[in-house]
């Protein structure tokens, strides 16, 4: 693995996040929302993801900016990122295509909003932003920059630990007891083996 390698490969997997989210993003635009939860909080922690996840990452590979924050490349580190980059791919394109037309980009509950609970729902809750987490991981083994390495977590840190709380409110608002149940024998990120949904 060489620099330039891992580069075209966070590239590629930049270019593959934009492919699958972009036809999911257009049927959103024509799915009929029932209510929301958006605030400037959870807009600004969306914000937060896409510097941390693009932007920064973007003008380091442009730019080399920080260059006081770059270190020699790691090969070892470049084939944990290849592989860590495939399983976010893999996890993001699954658990959109899971979700269907119950996806939003932001706190929203479409009208014919379904509580999804299987396929990894059955598992945790918030895959998608598992992916995110393995995607920020990814970042910060094929660019070796402390600055723009870490930006990718910085910024999932932000939108998860602040959206989490509400996003599992609102959907304790909109699908009641059967969320609680939901809840009980999921983990958020983590699957709950010893607590199967029956
Ligand atoms: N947190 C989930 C979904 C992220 S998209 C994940 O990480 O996979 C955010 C939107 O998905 C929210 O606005 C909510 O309306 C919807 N959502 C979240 N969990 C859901 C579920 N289990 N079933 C249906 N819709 C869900």
């Amino acid at each position: 693995m060489t620099p330039k390698l891992a580069i075209i490969i966070w590239a590629i997997s930049l270019i593959a996040w934009v492919a699958i989210r972009v036809p999911h993003q257009n049927r959103a635009r024509k799915t009929r929302v029932a209510s929301n939860a958006k605030t400037l909080g959870d807009r600004l922690a969306l914000a937060a993801a896409t510097i941390g996840l693009s932007v920064i990452p973007i003008i380091f590979v442009a730019t080399g900016f920080p260059a006081f924050a770059s270190y020699p490349f790691q090969p070892w580190l470049g084939w944990i990122g290849l592989f860590v980059e495939a399983a976010f791919l893999c996890l993001f394109y699954a658990s959109h295509r899971q979700l269907g037309k119950n996806w939003s980009v932001t706190l929203e509950i479409r009208q014919e909003h379904r509580l999804v609970t299987d396929g990894l729902y059955r598992y945790v809750r918030h895959p998608m932003y598992l992916s995110f987490w393995l995607w920020a991981i990814a970042q910060a083994c094929l660019l070796p920059n402390a600055i723009a390495g870490m930006a990718g977590l910085a910024g999932v840190a932000v939108l998860y630990f602040s959206r989490v709380p509400n996003e599992e409110a609102m959907m304790r608002a909109a699908f009641g007891a059967s969320y609680d149940d939901y809840a009980k024998h999921t983990g958020r990120i983590l699957p709950k083996p010893w607590s199967p949904i029956r």
